[in-house]
């Protein structure tokens, strides 16, 4: 049976994706050897790494603007302390928009004064702040683009001469957006890009050697650029899979024609989510996620009818993060509308048969 995979992370990735990467395992275009047993230091990697980092600026449009892109290790959660290492050196502020941010605002505590300069704690994190305003003493703000948890995203950019630092990690490439509003942003591989293990950060390199703090190596942004990503050994598979799936989402259009089709399947959803008398929205409504939709049921009794229904259609990794309850269906770029179509049918027959 054909399985629909709305699950938040690790995710879905086309299938052409998958076929390619298992092919490179058994043997990378027709060299003999396997990708993940060839030297990163041949050039078929280093083509490869290069590759990478050419369609991740490419994508963003930010190729020839000042910025470097380098595939690290340890997700996006070791962001959350890299982008304070180097660029907090007295005062930050960072908008709490959840767990994530939440995260972020913990490590970079540990470097320096971090000031919040909004927060939608007091509701559950339903929603996006907004008009807040922002000290120009701040090294930088950091905001969390898309809040895979909770499934609110940030919509407008805020104007400011501070630098911008953001969390993407499941929202990048996902829709048209202007990238250079920002001067850092990461992005974990398995929510939009390909599988767990590597993580993409975009740097503007005037932010290189900020602080006067010592870095160690592994922790300065600086080593990475400056070595290509290759200042250790670089998770060559999950790099190489990025690769071919940042080829695909070219292939596609870009972020642009992705966006337009990532927009139609969340109106579709949030349709029905609306619509339907057994459900009920999480986020507001101005803040919903095209990338991660929260939802839950008006009477929590019609579970088991509900669940067994999706179970029978195939739907995989619904349920909801237990912060929020009830169901996340996650709608990355390689998820098909049909999958979309499936999931509303259920809702449908629910509200029909029970
Ligand atoms: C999943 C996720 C993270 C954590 O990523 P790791 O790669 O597991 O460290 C951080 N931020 C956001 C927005 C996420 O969705």
């Amino acid at each position: 049976m054909k399985v629909h995979n709305f699950s938040a992370g690790p995710s879905i990735l086309p299938k052409e994706v998958m076929h390619q990467a298992a092919e490179a395992v058994k043997e990378l275009d027709g060299s003999g050897l396997s990708l993940i047993e060839i030297s990163h230091r041949s050039k078929a990697f280093i083509d490869i790494m290069k590759e990478a980092c050419a369609l991740a600026l490419e994508l963003t449009g930010l190729k020839d603007k000042g910025y470097k892109a380098i595939f690290l290790q340890g997700g996006a959660s070791q962001q959350f302390l890299m982008a304070a290492y180097n660029l907090l050196e007295n005062k930050a502020g960072y908008v709490n928009t959840g767990t994530w941010s939440n995260k972020a605002i913990k490590e970079a505590k540990l470097f320096g004064e971090v000031i919040e300069l909004a927060s939608s704690k007091e509701e559950n994190f339903n929603y996006i702040p907004k008009g807040y305003s922002i000290p120009s003493d701040l090294d930088y703000v950091h905001l969390t683009t898309n809040n895979t948890i909770f499934g609110t995203q940030l919509k407008e950019t805020p104007t400011t001469e501070v630098p911008l630092a953001a969390d993407m990690s499941s929202d990048i490439f996902s829709r048209e957006f202007d990238y250079s509003k920002f001067d850092l942003f990461y992005a974990g591989a398995q929510k939009n890009m390909g599988p767990a293990g590597a993580t993409l950060v975009l740097i503007k390199e005037d932010l290189f050697g900020k602080v006067s703090r010592a870095i160690p190596s592994m922790l300065n942004y600086k080593t990475h650029a400056d070595a290509g990503s290759m200042f250790n050994t670089p998770p060559v598979f999950a790099v190489y899979t990025s690769m071919l799936n940042m080829q695909w989402i070219k292939s596609q259009g870009g972020v642009k024609a992705l966006g337009e089709k990532n927009m139609v399947k969340a109106t579709l959803l949030y349709g029905e989510i609306d619509r339907n008398s057994k459900f009920v929205g999480f986020a507001a409504k101005e803040d919903r996620s095209e990338m991660n939709a929260t939802f839950n049921l008006v009477n929590p009794n019609d579970a088991e009818a509900f669940d067994g229904l999706c179970q029978a259609a195939g739907i995989s990794g619904l349920k909801g993060h237990r912060s929020v309850g009830g169901y996340r269906a996650s709608m990355y770029n390689a998820m098909p509308i049909n999958s979309v179509e499936i999931l509303v049918d259920c809702m449908q027959t629910l509200e029909e048969k029970y």
